[in-house]
């Protein structure tokens, strides 16, 4: 079977460039077109001389509907608006579309699920394999302990970062708040500032630091009188995040349409 050509958007990005050193790297896979958008620099120059290194006979292009009509996959770390309009060609192009990207409003996400009528998506606001193992520990702690345990999410990322709380912590809470058998909107508590009040008892708590190079850190606690539970993650590497998604474009290579996340990709 031929190798699946791949797309990356937001080539010149953080996790674009990491994206297309993993592919490089990779006999699994090939890259075959580079997108950014109009206006940036790494438009029209080869992919490979952009990042510093040798020519790869890949022009960084801004004509998404040309690149990604070439593509088996497309994965996308950008921005939300542009990863819905990047869904709705990767729907026509029949092609699997990996988003890393985080930060989505919900009418964002009610467009990715009708571009996912059409072709798989495989969406997740972390694509390590240590974070979704936490997922799925958070809501085994959080079932186990009663609501006499209060949960707090407090995630750790570099100082560019535009969202918060991070895609992250919000997966982390949505896994506390379904072990309590809710929903995160029931239970989440907005960020605090000022005179607050007592805390809510059930309900789960964000914070958020930004500050110099923090690839990524998670810690769910849970605390009670007397004693405390924190389950951690700590990201050092981008490159985790780089070959989820790989692994996710290849996984979905044979599936059908559909929404799908990195717990179905790991068999979790
Ligand atoms: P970044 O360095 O700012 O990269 C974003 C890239 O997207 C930039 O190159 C930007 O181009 C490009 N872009 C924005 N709008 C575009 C458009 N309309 N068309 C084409 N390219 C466009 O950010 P990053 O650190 O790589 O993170 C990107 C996203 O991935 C964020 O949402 C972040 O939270 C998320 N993320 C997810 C995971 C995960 O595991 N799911 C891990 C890490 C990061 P310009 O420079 O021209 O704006």
């Amino acid at each position: 079977m031929e190798k699946p050509g791949i797309v990356i958007t937001g080539a010149s990005g953080r996790m674009g460039q990491m994206l297309v050193r993993t592919i490089l790297g990779s006999d699994q896979a090939r890259l075959v077109g580079a997108i950014e958008r109009e206006g940036n620099p790494w438009v029209g120059r080869d992919l490979g001389e952009a990042m510093g290194g040798a020519a790869l006979g890949i022009t960084v292009t801004d004509d998404a509907v040309e690149a990604i009509a070439k593509a088996q996959a497309v994965i996308d770390f950008t921005a939300p608006a542009a990863t819905v309009a990047f869904a709705e060609l990767t729907a026509q192009a029949r092609a699997v579309h990996v988003i890393g990207t985080t930060g989505f409003e919900p009418a964002d996400l009610d467009k990715l699920r009708a571009a996912a009528r059409h072709a798989p998506i495989i969406r997740a606001g972390n694509m390590s394999l240590g974070v979704n193992l936490l997922v799925g520990l958070t809501r085994k702690v959080a079932a186990a302990l009663g609501e006499d345990w209060d949960v707090e999410v407090v995630e750790a990322h570099h100082n560019r970062k535009v969202d918060a709380p991070s895609g992250t912590a919000l997966m982390l809470g949505e896994a506390a708040a379904a072990g309590r058998g809710h929903s995160l909107d029931e239970l989440r508590t907005p960020a605090r500032e000022g005179i607050t009040g007592a805390r809510v008892p059930g309900s789960i708590g964000f914070s958020a630091i930004r500050g110099g190079d923090i690839v990524g850190e998670h810690d769910v606690i849970f605390a009670t009188t007397g004693e405390r539970v924190v389950l951690r993650h700590v990201a050092t590497d981008r490159a985790i995040f780089a070959r989820g998604a790989l692994r996710a474009a290849l996984w979905g290579q044979d599936k059908g349409p559909g929404e799908y996340d990195m717990a179905d990709v790991l068999g979790l």
